[in-house]
């Protein structure tokens, strides 16, 4: 470990590292950020780290995750999953989908910057630990990509961020998790558009019947948690959480990295 870390010491003094975003050096005492995760800072330089972002915390809806500007009374429903009868049973994301995790997940997804997977992972395991931990989860599900979408980018964002999740579990327990990492169980069988430019009616209607599950008795009577990198409107989790069900699941819960 400490051979490691002074091996990386001389890299960085004769190979600096550059920022991911701006492409300026990054100084090795720049690197100041004592965060109880692994941070960022090992990939962007201070000034790109200043737009930072919001740690989502309580008051939050009890559901969906949605942030609430003032806290009145006991913690509640939002007003949206009143009305909203879908297969989810909650959603919990690290953060807010803002400065420089949004820049993160952008530069991962659409510019192959998969180094990032490994800090993200790690913002994406505390989160699990957080509020999953004492959940009872049998199978955790990344959200698929079609595989035409798989072929030109190479990589399936959802499950590089989930790819340590057993090893980081054996870190801090010294013990196999109960669940598993399933990333073939359910498929993504239309090619549906990019969400980003839809409203919500429309996103919904993309995303109908874009999922199947392969293998049913892998599903029946199984807890899920599925795993996906943004939460905007809800749309494709609600849709997979709807296939799940059907196929027999007994609850679906959603793990994101970052909520809108
Ligand atoms: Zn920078
Ligand atoms: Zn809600």
């Amino acid at each position: 470990m400490f051979l490691n870390k002074f091996i990386k010491k001389i890299i960085n003094i004769f190979f600096p590292p550059k920022c991911l975003k701006c492409k300026c050096f990054i100084k090795s005492y720049e690197n100041k950020t004592n965060d109880c995760y692994i941070s960022l800072d090992n990939f962007f330089c201070t000034q790109c780290l200043k737009t930072g972002f919001t740690v989502l915390e309580s008051p939050f809806c009890i559901k969906c995750a949605k942030k609430f500007k003032t806290y009145k009374g006991d913690e509640h429903l939002c007003e949206e999953c009143i009305k909203d009868n879908n297969k989810i049973e909650k959603i919990r994301a690290f953060a807010m989908y803002e400065g420089i995790l949004r820049d993160s997940i952008h530069l991962l997804k659409y510019n192959g910057k998969v180094q990032l997977a490994h800090p993200l992972g790690i913002f994406l395991f505390k989160t699990f630990e957080k509020y999953f931990s004492f959940n009872h989860i049998d199978i955790i599900v990344p959200i698929p990509l079609h595989k035409k979408r798989l072929l030109k980018r190479g990589f399936n964002q959802s499950f590089l961020l989930i790819k340590e999740f057993t090893r980081f579990w054996k870190n801090t327990r010294n013990c196999l998790p109960l669940w598993k990492i399933d990333y073939k169980v359910l498929i993504r069988i239309k090619n549906t558009k990019s969400q980003t430019k839809f409203n919500k009616k429309q996103r919904k209607k993309n995303i109908k019947k874009a999922f199947k599950v392969r293998n049913f008795n892998k599903i029946k009577n199984k807890h899920i948690l599925l795993v996906d990198d943004i939460y905007t409107t809800g749309a494709t989790v609600k849709e997979a959480a709807l296939t799940l069900s059907a196929a027999g699941a007994l609850s679906v819960n959603v793990l994101v990295l970052a909520r809108a």
